[in-house]
Formats: C-alpha cells, sequence, structure tokens
C-alpha cells in the first residue's frame, strides 16, 4: 500500500483544482492527480484559447467598420501561425500558474493517470503506486464526442482545432450547440470557407427561438452556409486530399477540414468505476446529489462528468461547495436552474433563465419586451444586423424571467443583468434603473 490522503481529487482542471486547493487551505491532506496538463479543458483546450480566437476572428469586421469612421488601412494581413504560437505561450504560463497555486496551496501533485481501485483507493498507472484516502474527488471533466460513421476519423475536433499546421481553404462544422457556433464564427472570421452542417431545424437547441433565429441569419450574412436537417453519413478521402462529405440529403461536398462539435461525453471509462458501487447515468455520466454525492459513500465527483451544466464557473462552484461541505463544516449547494452563459459566437449571445417556450409553458401568463436595432457602431455602414434585447417576466407577480441578448458584449451584459435575475427583480426594478446612454445595454430598463 502506498501513501493515505484525507482526499485524493483525479482531475487537475476547473473543478478539481478549486476543491483540491480549498480543501488544502481546510486543513486536509490533499493528493491531486492529472495524466495531461494541468489546468483541465478550460485552460488547455476550451474557454481560454477559444476566446483567444475568437478575439482575433472580429478583427477583419473591425476593420470594415472603421473604414465607415473614416480610416483607412493597407496591407491587413493575418497569419495563423502567429496567433496560434502566441496563444499556446500564454496557455503555458496559465498552466505553470496553476501548477504554482497547487503547490503553494500543499497539495501533493501526481503527473499520471488515476484509476480507482475501490472507493477509498486509486492506482497510479505509470507509476504503479497505489494511494489510498479517505474521500476520493472524480473531477475528470470530458472528452469530445464523434459519431460512428465510416470515415469519422478522418475529421477533428475542438482539440485538434487549437493546433492546425496550416488553416484549411474550407471546412465543414459539424454540430448546432455551442463549439459549432463559436467555431464557425473563429474560421470565417479567419477567411476560411465556412459550412456548419446541423442535424436538427436550426441551431442552438435549447435557447430561445428569436436567438436562435437572430444567430443564424447573421452568421449566413458573415458568409457561413449552414445546412439544417443535414447529417453526416460517411466521409471518405478524394484524390485531391481533401475530405468528401456524403449527406443523408444523397448530396456531397468536399472540404479542406471536417470539424466535429457534436458534444461532448463524461470521461469515466477506464476509470475503475466498476471496483466501486458508483451508479453512472446513460451519458456515462456519474450520478451525484446535490452535494455531489455518488452512490458510493466514500467518492464524489463535480464538473462535466456529472453532466450538470458543463460550463468551467460551474464546475468551480460544484468543486468549491464540496470543500467548503466536508472540509470547513460549512453545509454549500450549488443552485443550477439560474445559470448565465454565453455563446462567443458572432453574433454573441448571452443568456439567463426561461426562454419564452419555458416560461410559456410554465407560468399561467407571461409578458415578453422585444427590442431589435441596429448597434450605434454599425449606423455609418449599410450593415443591417440586428441587436436583439429581450426580457420574459410572470404576468402575475412582474418578476423577470429569462434575459436574452444577441449582439456586441453579450456576454459581459449578462453577466450585470444576472445579478438581478439572481436577486429577483422585477420588471418594475429593471424599469426604475436610470439608464446609461448612448449603449446598446439601455434597451434593458426601457424596454415598454
Ligand atoms: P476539466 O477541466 O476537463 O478537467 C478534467 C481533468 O481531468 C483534465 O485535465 C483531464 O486530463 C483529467 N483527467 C481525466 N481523466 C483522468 C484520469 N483518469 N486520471 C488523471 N487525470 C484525468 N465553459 C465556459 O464556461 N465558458 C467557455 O467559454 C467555454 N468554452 C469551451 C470551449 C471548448 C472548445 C470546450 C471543449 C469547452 C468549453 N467550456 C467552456 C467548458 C469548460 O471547459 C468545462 O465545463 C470545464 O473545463 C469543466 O471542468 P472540469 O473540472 O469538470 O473538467
Ligand atoms: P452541445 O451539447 O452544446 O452541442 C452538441 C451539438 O452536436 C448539438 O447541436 C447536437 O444536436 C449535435 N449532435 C450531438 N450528437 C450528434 C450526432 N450523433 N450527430 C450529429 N449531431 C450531433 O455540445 P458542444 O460540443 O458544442 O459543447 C459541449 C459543452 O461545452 C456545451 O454544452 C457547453 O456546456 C460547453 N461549452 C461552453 C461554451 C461557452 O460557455 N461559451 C463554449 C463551448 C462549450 P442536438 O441539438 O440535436 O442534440
Amino acid at each position: 500500500m502506498g501513501r493515505h490522503f484525507d482526499l485524493i481529487v483525479i482531475g487537475a482542471g476547473s473543478g478539481g483544482v478549486r476543491a483540491g486547493r480549498l480543501a488544502s487551505s481546510y486543513g486536509a491532506k490533499v493528493a491531486v492527480i492529472e495524466e495531461y496538463r494541468l489546468g483541465g479543458t478550460c485552460v488547455i483546450r476550451g474557454c481560454v484559447p477559444k476566446k483567444h480566437f475568437v478575439y482575433a476572428s472580429r478583427f477583419p469586421e473591425q476593420f470594415e467598420v472603421a473604414k465607415s469612421f473614416g480610416w483607412s488601412m493597407k496591407d491587413v494581413q493575418f497569419d495563423w501561425a502567429t496567433l496560434r504560437d502566441n496563444k499556446d505561450k500564454e496557455i503555458k504560463r496559465l498552466e505553470d500558474i496553476y501548477g504554482n497555486i497547487l503547490d503553494n496551496a500543499g497539495v501533493t501533485l501526481f503527473r499520471d493517470r488515476a484509476e480507482l481501485t475501490s472507493g477509498t483507493s486509486v492506482k497510479l498507472q505509470k507509476d504503479g503506486e497505489e494511494l489510498t484516502a479517505d474521500r476520493i474527488l472524480i473531477a475528470t471533466g470530458g472528452t469530445p464526442f464523434v459519431p460512428n460513421i465510416p470515415g469519422a476519423e478522418l475529421g477533428i475536433t475542438s482539440n485538434e482545432a487549437f493546433h492546425l499546421e496550416n488553416l484549411p481553404e474550407e471546412i465543414l462544422i459539424v454540430g448546432g450547440g455551442y463549439i459549432a457556433v463559436e467555431f464557425a464564427g473563429i474560421f470565417a472570421g479567419f477567411g476560411v470557407k465556412t459550412t456548419l452542417a446541423y442535424r436538427g431545424p436550426q441551431i442552438l437547441r435549447g435557447f430561445d427561438q428569436d436567438v436562435r433565429d437572430a444567430v443564424a441569419s447573421q452568421m449566413q450574412e458573415r458568409g457561413i452556409e449552414i445546412l439544417t436537417n443535414t447529417d453526416l453519413e460517411s466521409l471518405e478521402k478524394s484524390k485531391q486530399g481533401a475530405i468528401k462529405v456524403n449527406y443523408n440529403t444523397g448530396k456531397s461536398q468536399t472540404f479542406g477540414e471536417v470539424m466535429f462539435a457534436t458534444g461532448r461525453t463524461p470521461n469515466t471509462k477506464g476509470l475503475g468505476l466498476e471496483y466501486t458501487d458508483i451508479e453512472v447515468g446513460a451519458r456515462e455520466e456519474i450520478i451525484v446529489d446535490e452535494q455531489s454525492r455518488t452512490s458510493c459513500p466514500t467518492v464524489f465527483a463535480v464538473g462535466d462528468v456529472t453532466d450538470r451544466a458543463a460550463l468551467t464557473p460551474v464546475a468551480i462552484r460544484e468543486g468549491a461547495a464540496f470543500a467548503e461541505t466536508f472540509y470547513n463544516d460549512n453545509p454549500t449547494f450549488v443552485h443550477h436552474d439560474l445559470i448565465p452563459t454565453a455563446v462567443f459566437s458572432e453574433p454573441e449571445v448571452g443568456t439567463i433563465g426561461m426562454t419564452e417556450t419555458q416560461a410559456g409553458n410554465r407560468y399561467h401568463k407571461v409578458n415578453v419586451y422585444k427590442a431589435a436595432f441596429r448597434p450605434m457602431m454599425n449606423t455609418l455602414t449599410d450593415k443591417p444586423a440586428k441587436e436583439i434585447y429581450k426580457l420574459i417576466t410572470d404576468a402575475d407577480t412582474d418578476k423577470v424571467l429569462g434575459v436574452h441578448i444577441v449582439g456586441h458584449a453579450a456576454g459581459e451584459i449578462i453577466q450585470m443583468a444576472g445579478i438581478a435575475v439572481t436577486m429577483g427583480a422585477t420588471k418594475a426594478d429593471f424599469d426604475r434603473t436610470i439608464a446609461v446612454h448612448p449603449t446598446a445595454a439601455e434597451e434593458l430598463v426601457t424596454m415598454k
């Protein structure tokens, strides 16, 4: 038998690092085991590098708008390798910070793959040592899911998109969720001819219908081809080295690159769950209660591996709540019903609370307030795209049930609106807030 800890955390991503660091600060003897790079998906191949790409992809449109303000530019060029490599340097810097955080917190870090051997023990796969602990926290995140169709191996996922040697001339993005629409905007902004194929009737399922329609039509205005009700049947290598895609509609198209953004699977495979009583669900997610307890009393799970809401701030909150509850005698719950979120597509989306449909199904009567207007920044151009602001309220209590924004800085704005909605604000509370003028966000407090 190897070393014993109060807590073993498997996975040094958003949830695991927060839980491990906090538990250690409350006096627990903590081990964190990570098989890849410190920081997890968000830092290494998710939110952070993605946002670098989003920023980079938005410059061409800004250059264009700048002309309407009298600026002229010569020789504007984009160098993919510079962006990719600068991004890699920044990610390395952040990864080192995560190492320091764990180090300073007094956590023992194992750079290895962990497999459970029981509810209180873990075997390090390279080293062979078997560690034991009073509690184990699984924070292993998720992995891109790729549909099992012939030739799927010819495609890439977001993991590889961050490291392409060269940009393709044309790309097909498969899927209609967060990653698909964000990467469609990214590649299109880089000048890659971009097509998105989605199996349903409209992208961004689960979002408010007005948001979905506005994002889709503005993506199309920016030159992205969206194929709805379209699934892939197979992929094959063409003679020229390109990838030929055969759709279920009977049509075929050829692309330099195909990227699957078809969801993510919780990382439970090969984790040794069979040596415990841990229950998993249909998507291989670990089933937990509201305090992240699994069905095995000594094992807990937070973050994407539990498939509650696959977002970094949620994983962090779940990790923190676990440490507060079990190492600081401060029972803490994470409320998953009101989560502000942004899609960094072009145009950007910010949303919190219920969609119009959800509110209509749940409440006796709802009021819907909507504003659609051209952003002031674009009024000297002939760009037709409109920003959308939408509030949904309960007609009986005036409480704001949902806020949905499509447009510039929607992610930033929804963070602030999210505070009001989380506090239970009414439409009257929004209305008595004095507007900040001239801004787009003033629509939130002036809608009639
Ligand atoms: P992770 O951060 O994935 O960490 C899990 C860690 O466990 C990994 O480092 C992994 O290597 C390690 N691991 C797995 N198995 C083992 C094992 N057996 N032994 C040892 N180590 C193991 N969220 C947002 O909120 N905003 C965004 O803008 C955003 N953008 C995203 C963009 C992309 C392209 C992707 C893929 C995701 C994005 N997300 C975003 C989601 C976000 O990254 C995740 O919700 C978050 O990282 C989940 O944290 P976690 O702690 O659950 O898992
Ligand atoms: P999503 O669940 O958001 O979207 C997956 C998409 O793939 C959906 O459109 C889904 O269709 C489609 N799909 C699923 N299975 C298949 C299949 N077999 N064949 C064809 N299409 C399929 O997952 P993502 O991969 O985009 O992102 C994973 C998660 O990461 C997100 O849900 C989000 O929580 C998080 N994330 C957050 C970001 C942010 O905060 N800005 C950015 C990126 C990711 P259908 O709708 O019909 O099910």
